[in-house]
């Protein structure tokens, strides 16, 4: 069962949403088939509006604050309004870069930058604890041209874990850093440390004890993960994701967030995925790079490789849901929990944001 934001698009327009693949011209000829046949079935007089919007927009950006159970009764008026404000807030930025003609990479370290920053979210300041009562955060980045990736996971005093894999994917040979190794890396690049008390708030304090007391932990243990995915106004495409985990996690655990092709992937002309969920069942599924592949090689839309591949997560027993964007800059969210905090601004205008599955 999939609470995919398909109707969210679809409000905008069905076209939209489930443009065919760029330069997959054999495989999509079914697609365009397809979407011919729809539009000769009806022909109105919004055939025009609908095949203006289904061309790329100048720039796009779409965002998540992690998925889960996310309920409308569990979340008060207030703290509705200030994941709103905070979804606006991320969005803004990334539109910020994008809309002066920065690059999608920097408008997708710019959004997830001040989802970090925010408590509300589990990402940099406000993360989960470890069993250990540390805070141990992963992040991934990633760009879609030439597919450069940065990631470091298990970083304890970075204050900015997204810009510590961004650092790792510009300043250094590698792709992928961990624990200290990746502490001192981002501290010899000049990067702002912080001691790791820094992360924490009595939510998670609180959150924490009561799961080493209970031994269970609840869904709203774990969401919050942030992520981003953008194309620029060159058609580059761009995807990043922190996370501090789930509540509770053993030392050292890593989970998809800073894993390429589990829950970060980009590659221009095909998709680009920030994912959040059970990182446990989204790394065993390679989420992010397998959406890709089906758009690339079976020829499918990003909503249709979104839901098979989250099918596969579901069938092993994991749960959680994706931002994709596919070449052109259509996009969709895809999620098998009951919410996801997430968002979309372009340069048509538009600014949306939604927390619920009754959002769409
Ligand atoms: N994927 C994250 C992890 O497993 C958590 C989440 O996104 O909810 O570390």
């Amino acid at each position: 069962m999939y609470r995919a934001a398909a109707s969210f698009c679809l409000g905008l327009t069905l076209v939209a949403c489930a443009p065919e693949a760029p330069e997959q011209s054999e495989l999509n000829a079914a697609v365009e088939a397809d979407s011919e046949a729809a539009t000769e079935a009806t022909p109105s007089a919004d055939t025009e509006t609908e095949m203006a919007a289904a061309e790329r927009p100048d720039w796009r950006i779409v965002i998540h604050g992690g998925a889960g159970v996310i309920l409308r009764e569990n979340l008060s008026d207030e703290q509705e309004a200030a994941y709103t404000a905070a979804l606006e807030t991320s969005l803004r930025a990334g539109a910020d870069v994008l809309s002066n003609g920065g690059s999608s990479l920097d408008a997708v370290q710019a959004a997830v930058l001040t989802m970090e920053d925010d408590p509300l979210f589990n990402a940099g300041f406000g993360a989960v604890m470890t069993a250990d009562r540390m805070h141990e955060l992963d992040a991934s980045i990633m760009e879609g041209s030439q597919r450069d990736a940065g990631s470091v996971a298990g970083v304890t005093r970075v204050k900015n874990p997204i810009l510590a894999a961004r650092a790792v994917m510009d300043q250094s040979e590698h792709v992928m850093f961990a624990g200290d190794g990746a502490d001192s890396f981002a501290e010899s690049v000049g990067l702002d440390m912080v001691e790791n008390s820094h992360f924490t708030t009595d939510r998670r304090r609180e959150a924490l004890e009561r799961v080493l007391d209970t031994q269970q932990r609840t869904d709203a243990d774990r969401h919050g993960t942030v992520g981003a995915v953008a194309i620029d106004q060159n058609g580059n495409l761009a995807s990043a994701t922190t996370t501090g985990g789930m509540t509770a996690k053993m030392h050292g655990r890593i989970g998809d967030s800073p894993l390429i092709g589990a829950a970060t992937y980009a590659q221009n002309g095909v998709c680009a995925v920030s994912a959040t969920g059970h990182g446990e069942y989204f790394i065993r599924v390679g989420v992010a790079k397998t959406i890709c592949s089906r758009v690339e090689l079976a020829g499918e839309d990003i909503q249709s490789a979104s839901e098979n591949t989250l099918g596969q997560v579901a069938d092993l027993g994991g749960d959680g849901g994706v931002i994709v964007m596919g070449g052109e800059g259509e996009y969709a969210y895809v999620f098998n929990s009951a919410g996801m905090y997430r968002g979309m601004m372009d340069a048509d205008g538009t600014l949306e944001t939604a927390i619920f599955e009754a959002d769409e």
